[in-house]
């Protein structure tokens, strides 16, 4: 399994000059390559690839001296990037690569040949950083990345593979259901519900004065540089304090529960609030179902995700029945059909689990008929616990395997089936 570790590096002031050098070098090759496949596609309407690019490296190392300064390979790697860049395009995968400015994050690649001491590593043409490796790193080292943040800290994101298989995921045991919102940032189907931690808000009057004062200076001055390094500190801290949370949630949740299913959300779409689009940004539903998912997924448990249309507020968990409109700003309502009280986001979370589990028991091909033969009009089927109230889990999945058959017709939002339902009060 590939596993990433980054490790914060602290050159010397030397060797900080020498990563300068090669930050500036594979930037430029970059930009060189870019910049020429444009040209020959608007003369010849032909592209060029990465591997043409990186032909013609010998030939530019003898017009200009200064790219010997760098590691042949991270300059290979540069085009191979170029390549596989173009490759994401072409392919609707992502944008037309960009140009690359000497502002921001800076980073080059080494595709080999570093390695990894207990308190150094030893990169080529550079030598001997040190480095704080706080984790253990086993078995072969892949690609090491350099970068260089705004604020002026080193790290190294080393890729390695540490021989082990990957565990093969069940859907047997504990399953969570995860609502997303602003108020609270995550509401669980066990009743659980997480606050937001609202950074953002938090480091705004900090942030709101240091860019007042970065404004102020004169451009290319020294001031405007150490004002906006002063900047750029406040933004770190905001992002370290979101990405500590988003990790610690994750990990608690992923450690807790088998199934972790969650709402598709299109954050894009909302973003065009414009009212909420800050406090969306930064929230970072999206960081926090990436860090769920690579965590389920390197443990053997299993992620997933369910469409957004799916009316998981306005559905009663209970007797399956959908209201026509549940404005916002209710935050309990009482189903009419079972005079069941919920609460809007809870409810919404068990939904959203028992849909996953509905979704992945269809998935899944190690379920066997029942000798209700699947009929959704028998007994077991009809709101009976059929496991421990209040437990859930997959225990029942194998009740009505042939979900496909049942729903003809129907939406598949207000199919009812007993896959983990929880059904507290007979209708
Ligand atoms: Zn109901």
């Amino acid at each position: 399994m590939l596993k990433v570790v980054k490790v914060r590096l602290y050159p010397t002031p030397q060797q900080q000059q020498l990563l300068e050098q090669s930050f500036g070098n594979c930037r430029w090759l970059w930009n060189y390559g870019l910049n020429l496949m444009n040209q020959t596609y608007k003369q010849t309407g032909k592209g060029l690839s990465g591997y043409d690019i990186k032909k013609l490296i010998p030939q530019l190392k003898k017009e200009h001296q200064w790219l010997t300064l760098t590691y042949s390979q991270c300059l290979q790697q540069v085009c191979l990037n170029l390549g596989v860049a173009l490759k994401n395009f072409f392919e609707k995968r992502a944008k037309y690569p960009r140009f690359k400015s000497k502002h921001g994050k800076q980073s080059i690649q080494y595709p080999q040949n570093v390695k990894v001491a207990e308190k150094h590593l030893t990169i080529p043409k550079i030598g001997e950083v040190s480095a704080i490796i706080h984790r253990e790193i086993e078995g072969k080292i892949k690609t090491v990345t350099l970068s260089k943040n705004c604020s002026n800290q080193y790290f190294a994101a080393i890729l390695f593979d540490d021989g082990k298989p990957q565990p093969s995921s069940s859907i047997e045991g504990k399953a969570i259901g995860i609502d997303l919102g602003l108020t609270h940032f995550a509401v669980t189907s066990d009743g659980d519900k997480f606050d937001n931690p609202r950074i953002l808000k938090k480091y705004s009057c900090n942030l709101k004065l240091k860019q007042q004062q970065l404004s102020r200076k004169q451009k290319g001055s020294n001031n405007l540089n150490k004002a906006r390094k002063k900047v750029a500190r406040v933004h770190r801290k905001i992002t370290n304090c979101r990405k500590d949370f988003l990790h610690k949630l994750s990990r608690r949740i992923v450690n807790e529960n088998q199934v972790i299913v969650v709402e598709n959300l299109n954050v894009k779409g909302m973003m065009r609030n414009h009212c909420l689009a800050k406090s969306i940004h930064q929230v970072g539903w999206g960081m926090f179902c990436t860090m769920l998912k690579y965590k389920a997924e390197r443990e053997g448990k299993v992620y997933q995700e369910v469409e957004r249309f799916f009316p998981s507020s306005k559905t009663c968990h209970v007797c399956r029945q959908q209201v026509g409109s549940l404005p916002l700003d209710v935050r309990n309502w009482t189903c009419e059909h079972c005079q069941t009280t919920h609460d809007r986001d809870i409810n919404a979370a068990i939904n959203l689990r028992d849909q996953g589990l509905r979704i992945l028991t269809r998935q899944s091909p190690q379920v066997e008929p029942l000798p209700c033969g699947g009929n959704p009009r028998c007994g077991k089927w009809r709101g009976k616990p059929a496991h421990g109230a209040g437990s859930s889990g997959t225990g029942d999945k194998a009740c009505c395997p042939d979900v496909s058959r049942s729903n003809r017709g129907r939406k598949k939002s207000t199919t009812t089936l007993s896959v983990g339902q929880e059904a507290h009060t007979d209708p």
